[in-house]
């Protein structure tokens, strides 16, 4: 899978992540990761929720939409 972003741009690149919100394949140049304070209770520091957003939707209003 390629890049959503980088194939618009006519230079294929090699995916990493999905974005979060719409669902584009992103590369690193392309992807943002979210981290949500606080997580769930009874897991202190081990896993921290993580999103993932594209360029586009992580610059799109606050970035990180908690609401599904
Ligand atoms: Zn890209
Ligand atoms: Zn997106």
């Amino acid at each position: 899978m390629n890049c959503l972003l980088c194939t618009i741009q006519g230079q294929p690149t090699a995916a990493v992540a999905v974005c979060n919100r719409c669902g584009a394949a992103v590369c690193p140049e392309h992807c943002q990761a979210v981290y949500t304070p606080g997580g769930p209770a009874g897991h202190p520091g081990h896993h921290r929720p993580r999103r993932v957003y594209c360029t586009e939707c992580a610059g799109a209003g606050d970035g990180a939409d908690e609401q599904e």
